[in-house]
């Protein structure tokens, strides 16, 4: 074999071994990266827009809307997401955005998706309603065991931290932002809706879903249908929902509105006529809805969550 021969045969063998460990380096990178890129809403105003499905384990739970406002004073946070490696690659996120601390963070409901990453802010003021923080005690084990179960090692490490300060609504000015702190129930116990008066950004939680059917397991849906109302008297220039995209307008507020009333009404009727559970299953949904992601899935669950309280009011009813 030539020199220059070998040469080459050595080059090409680097370059090989090189591509090999660029790869293997890839691959180790991209493993849970749930590719946090903050999408910029308004002034200082970040949001990480989830995807519109459940829980599994291609996308470990990176389903749900959280956002960030960067004041003068530090950095608030608005819901920690749905585990520890989340929230972590969230403040790496932050940090890509600005060099100021993270100095709060709120929760708007106990449910997983919004508030497990809480773990990953550990020291930095937490609060939510008293409501919430109830909840947050009472399911966050049984939760941090289903999303688990769902999404795998995404989720490896992650500990339910319920938030440190039950707030009370009103007004809390902090770092130049005038921060209204709204609460709400309906979708939960406890729903907090945080609307930034200095920028029109109005963060609904989940009592707002847009192009992804709502949850309901710990839903009252007259409740929520109430909460809607309050909302859409709230003088917001920019809505962004737990789920879905952020809107200009009032539809999201609307669609989430037309389908509590014809989930509420599907549910009633079927109790009236004395239905069956397992019949509601294959209830057809109407088009409006069935379109949307996760419309199926969400009905057959809701029903499993709500039909035997239905069953309960026409019987009383008819006593
Ligand atoms: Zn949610």
């Amino acid at each position: 074999m030539s020199s220059r021969c070998w040469r080459r045969g050595a080059e090409l063998l680097f370059a090989v071994l090189l591509c090999g460990l660029l790869q293997g380096a890839a691959v180790a990178a991209e493993e849970f990266d749930y590719g946090l890129v903050p999408r910029k809403l308004a002034d200082d105003t970040w949001v990480l827009i989830g995807k519109t499905e459940d829980f599994n384990r291609s996308n470990g739970g990176n389903i749900v809307n959280t956002a960030f406002i960067v004041t003068t004073e530090g950095v608030v946070v608005i819901d920690s997401g749905p585990s520890r490696r989340y929230a972590q690659q969230m403040r790496r996120a932050i940090a890509r955005v600005t060099e100021k601390p993270v100095i709060r963070v709120f929760n708007t409901h106990h449910h997983p998706d919004h508030f497990l990453g809480n773990q990953a802010f550990a020291g930095i003021p937490t609060a939510a309603l008293a409501a919430t923080i109830a909840g947050q005690r009472e399911e966050g084990g049984a939760f941090t065991d289903n999303v688990y179960r769902l999404s795998g090692d995404w989720i490896k490490g992650t500990e339910p931290v319920p938030a440190d300060e039950a707030l009370r609504p009103g007004v809390q000015s902090i770092g130049g932002h005038e921060l209204e702190l709204i609460s709400l129930s309906g979708h939960t116990s406890g729903d907090l809706v945080v609307l930034d008066r200095s920028t029109g950004v109005l963060f609904a939680g989940d009592l707002v879903f847009y192009q992804r059917a709502p949850t309901t397991p710990h839903a009252s849906i007259a409740q929520w249908l109430a909460a809607l109302d309050r909302l859409a008297a709230v003088p917001y220039r920019l809505l962004v929902p737990g789920h879905g995209d952020p809107v200009g307008d009032g539809r999201a507020i609307e669609q989430t509105r037309r389908y509590l009333v014809w989930l509420e009404d599907a549910l009633r009727r079927a109790a009236e006529r004395g239905d069956e559970m397992s019949e509601l299953f294959g209830l057809a949904i109407p088009a409006e809805f069935a379109a949307i992601p996760l419309a199926r899935e969400e009905f057959a669950r809701s029903v499993a969550h709500l039909y035997r309280r239905y069953e309960r009011e026409t019987l009383r009813r008819s006593r």
